[in-house]
């Protein structure tokens, strides 16, 4: 017999007691006695009533007390727990309620860690998701989808064709709906940019009745765009390094074929070596692009003074200058130096020099500036040369880029001298840029980070021819 039992024994037991006694007292000499009866009566209904009342209470108490629990757990309350009643047989209840509480307590804590793990996971995604239903209802975006797509506000639950209404993914989704095997391929997404997103879609699970479609879409138009660079690149060097071969063959193979006179045989060989000059020119170009491109030869900067260089390039090219009736000279306000490597900045310097010769007539003049601007120093080499039109001075900076590019060729020109430029300024800190006009002239200027030590004496610098 448990408490409950017991208890409910004792009290049964004392009120049989009571009434036996009013019983007893409801007599005389063995006759009933109406009143007393009436009143024994009385007094054992209202003993039965009590009873049957704390009977009830017992049974129900500890029912209500798992309903509050429960409503309090539903409420989210995780602390809602059972009270313990000492020594009292509901505990044992009590105990398998509370235990029971908080097994599915940490299940869904769990569960709510992984949910969590799986919205961070996908916010951090660069790769745009979608989950769709059976009925291609959206389950699920990510933020990187929503960026893909320009697509807000509340989705979850809306047919995705009036979500995305871009053709190009709607096909997608349906040949992935009708088909078993994943579908994927590029697509081009036309808004204010057009972009190229990689996307693939699949059906889940991959056997049986479709639960969902599941798609991801990946950005890859700056992929795209550095493989179609690649390409190009290949092709046009290739292009390039087969000319002066394809002249050098020719020229071997007439000089291999048949007697022919000093004077013949000597202009064949000027050919050849020409060509070769320019197969190797265009094979340092390209090697130098290559090294800057991957970020090789680390660079050593140092400090530099930048006018003193400016002069040793010209007087070097004081041949060049004079057989091309070209002046050239250096202007400074000050004696500025530079904080960079020193080859790096002479080969730009040269490049641009070299440029401004070749790309300028007789009589032209050429001015190399330099003017400390703040933290940086600004150079301009300057000519009064043949210009560029304006529709090209966008693309010059290109790889094997020509206004003209016969005479670019005749003068012996690989296209690739402002690439190797523009990249070497940016590895110095700088930028560069460019004003021109046809029959006028062309102005490159870049900048590079000056010396912190620079002493702002001014010099006057004659100017070199
Ligand atoms: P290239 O080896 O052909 O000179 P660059 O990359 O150095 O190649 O220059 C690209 C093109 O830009 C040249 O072919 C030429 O048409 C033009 N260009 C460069 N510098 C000048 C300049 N100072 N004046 C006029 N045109 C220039």
């Amino acid at each position: 017999m448990n408490r409950i039992q017991f208890k409910l024994f004792v009290r049964l037991a004392a009120c049989l007691a009571v009434a036996l006694v009013l019983g007893l007292a409801a007599t005389r000499n063995g006759e009933l006695v109406p009143a007393r009866a009436a009143i024994a009566l009385v007094v054992v209904a209202a003993l039965a009533n009590l009873l049957s009342r704390a009977f009830a209470r017992m049974m129900v108490e500890p029912l209500e007390d798992v309903a509050e629990v429960a409503r309090r757990i539903g409420r989210g309350d995780a602390e809602a727990r059972l009270l313990f009643h000492l020594h009292d047989e509901r505990d044992t209840v009590v105990g398998a309620v509370n235990r029971m509480v908080d097994s599915m307590q940490a299940e869904l804590e769990q569960t709510r860690r992984n949910v969590q793990q799986l919205e961070a996971v996908m916010a951090e995604m660069i790769e745009g998701v979608l989950v769709l239903d059976s009925n291609d209802r959206i389950v699920l975006v990510n933020t990187s989808f929503r960026e893909l797509f320009d697509v807000w506000g509340e989705v979850q639950g809306r047919p995705v064709v009036e979500v995305i209404r871009l053709p190009a993914v709607s096909e997608l989704l349906s040949q992935a709906r009708d088909g078993s095997e994943p579908v994927f391929e590029d697509l081009d997404i036309r808004g204010h940019v057009t972009r190229t997103v990689w996307g693939r879609a699949a059906r889940f699970p991959r056997a049986g009745a479709r639960a969902g479609t599941l798609a991801v879409f990946h950005d890859v138009t700056e992929i795209r765009r550095v493989d179609r660079v690649r390409r190009d690149f290949i092709a046009n060097a290739s292009h390039e390094l087969r000319t002066p071969l394809t002249s050098i063959q020719g020229y071997a193979e007439s000089l291999a074929s048949g007697p022919m006179t000093p004077a013949e045989v000597e202009a064949h060989v000027a050919v050849i070596q020409r060509n070769v000059h320019r197969m190797r020119d265009l094979i340092d170009d390209l090697m130098d692009l290559s090294r800057i491109e991957s970020g090789g030869g680390a660079p050593d900067p140092s400090r530099v003074d930048v006018v003193k260089l400016a002069q040793t390039l010209v007087s070097d090219a004081r041949t060049r200058l004079a057989h091309a009736k070209i002046e050239a000279r250096v202007r400074t306000p000050v004696a500025p130096t530079a904080w960079v490597d020193r080859k790096a900045l002479e080969q730009v310097l040269e490049n641009l020099l070299t440029n401004a010769i070749r790309y300028s007539d007789e009589g032209a003049n050429i001015t190399i500036d330099v003017e400390p601007r703040g933290e940086v120093l600004e150079i301009s080499v300057a000519d009064t040369g043949i210009g560029i039109p304006e529709e090209a001075l966008d693309r010059i900076f290109e790889r094997f880029y020509r206004v003209d590019a016969s005479r670019s060729r005749a003068i012996g020109s690989t296209g690739l001298g402002l690439s190797i430029v523009r990249h070497l300024v940016q590895a110095m800190g700088g930028t560069i840029r460019v004003e021109s006009r046809v029959g006028q002239g062309s102005r490159f200027t870049f900048t590079v980070p000056r010396d912190r030590d620079d002493s702002e004496t001014t010099s006057a610098t004659p100017p070199l021819s």
